[in-house]
């Protein structure tokens, strides 16, 4: 029996596109990607053959423009379709997010940002390159920021650097939690514009580069052997004087700053995985309870009112989670108000804290058989506490602004 949609369409009021293409990853999640999710997960291994699986599917251009032949979906709609993936395989939908994100930010957000003539049609020549390989080829992008200081939380310049060189860029940095590293055939990579080798390093200087995984001085390296997400495979990628052409930055010089700023909604595209994740601890939860999940012995507990209770409260929590992130998502536009931004801010920490705090409360209800490797509901429980360390927005720094959002408006101080 197939699962129902986490959103159903005519409740949600979907768009077509939006029905179509969560039903298209529902089906190809559930059929293939949700028995590999094991094997990945316990060898901490790549879903290779799932990103082939994306490929024909066409998932691989779900965000680029229509114009360019991809599926053209704009933020929400690629959300609701990522929520399905990670229902059934959290690596394959939050290394999908990174894959997606470089087109997402080069496409519809983009487009949405107003820009003179010239430089929107230098941005539509220099995307149509990574379009293309995607589309042709199957190539897959990464998304590495973090460095492991203040700079993927958005607080200072990136210390990877790009310094101009004659027909293109030098590149020097290290990036830590690069999922797909090893993997990717390109790593969209932030770094900081120098003109020359001890200039300034500026924030408003971020240059958002494509660097070929196999140019020579780009080297993975460390262990993998984490908690959660183990297919991620995010190791450390280190550059050591990468030449990367002009033609391979993803932006022109100077956009992705004021993009980031202008399009905060951006950053909730971590979420959709742990909302299907979400999704999935419930839906384990009651045909566990129900005697329903293959591989568990066939007894039912659902007459119980204690486990009546805890899965009432699951309800209560999984739909809370769903209304607000949906409410989010739905409000993703350039500069948003400040209303909406919190309302963002509350959707990301919710989701993140909430998949975990289900996935506990489905072990609880469902009880010691429930939590064997045999199962993937620990895997869920693994999988979940990673949502709340994503920067930029990881819980605790959501808290931080909901605080200051709060209590001060814009240019309000304590110093008088
Ligand atoms: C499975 C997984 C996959 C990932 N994949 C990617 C990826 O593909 N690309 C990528 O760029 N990153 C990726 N990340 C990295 C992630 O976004 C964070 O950068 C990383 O988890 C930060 O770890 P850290 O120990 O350096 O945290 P720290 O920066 O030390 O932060 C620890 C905590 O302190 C808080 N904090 C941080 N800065 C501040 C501040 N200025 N003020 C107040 N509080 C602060 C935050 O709440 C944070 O959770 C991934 C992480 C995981 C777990």
């Amino acid at each position: 029996m197939t699962d129902a949609p986490i959103f159903d369409p005519d409740s949600w009021r979907l768009s077509g596109k939006q029905g179509e293409l969560a039903e298209r990853a529902r089906t190809l999640a559930a059929e293939r990607f949700a028995p590999r999710a094991a094997g990945y997960d316990r060898d901490a291994v790549f879903p290779t053959e799932n990103y082939r699986d994306l490929a024909d599917a066409g998932l691989l251009g779900i965000c680029i423009p229509e114009a360019e032949g991809g599926l053209g979906a704009d933020l929400k709609t690629y959300m609701l379709t990522a929520a399905e993936i990670g229902r059934y395989c959290g690596a394959t939908a939050l290394t999908f997010n990174m894959h997606v994100s470089s087109c997402l930010w080069t496409g519809d957000l983009l487009d949405q940002l107003e820009m003179d003539p010239a430089t929107r049609a230098m941005h539509h020549d220099m995307r149509r390159v990574h379009y293309r390989r995607i589309l042709d080829l199957g190539i897959v992008y990464a998304q590495p920021f973090s460095e492991g200081g203040a700079a993927a939380a958005g607080f200072k310049a990136f210390g990877t650097t790009a310094l101009k060189v004659d027909g293109g860029w030098r590149i020097n940095g290290k990036k830590i939690f690069a999922s797909l590293a090893g993997h990717a055939d390109y790593y969209g990579a932030l770094c900081t514009a120098l003109k020359e080798p001890d200039g300034p390093q500026l924030r408003r200087n971020t240059m958002y580069l494509a660097v070929p995984a196999n140019a020579e001085g780009v080297r993975v390296e460390g262990p993998w052997d984490p908690l959660g997400m183990r297919g991620t495979v995010s190791r450390t990628l280190v550059f050591e004087n990468v030449f990367v052409p002009e033609t391979e930055q993803l932006m022109p010089q100077g956009v992705y700053a004021a993009a980031a700023s202008r399009w905060p909604h951006m950053f909730m595209t971590l979420t959709p995985t742990y909302m299907g994740i979400a999704q999935a601890c419930y839906d384990f939860t009651v045909a566990y309870l129900r005697g329903e999940v293959p591989g568990t012995p066939p007894v039912k507990r659902r007459m119980y009112p204690t486990k009546q209770i805890a899965v009432a409260n699951m309800k209560v929590m999984l739909e809370q989670t769903k209304a607000i992130w949906f409410q989010a998502i739905s409000e993703a536009r350039p500069d948003p108000g400040k209303d909406s931004l919190m309302r963002a801010w509350v959707a990301q920490h919710t989701v993140m804290e909430n998949a975990n705090e289900l996935a506990q409360l489905a072990i609880r209800t469902c009880g010691g058989q429930s939590m064997l490797r045999s199962l993937p509901l620990e895997r869920f429980y693994r999988d979940s506490r990673c949502g709340s360390l994503m920067l930029p927005w990881t819980a605790e720094l959501c808290l931080d602004k909901l605080g200051k959002g709060a209590l001060y408006e814009a240019g309000e101080t304590d110093d008088d």
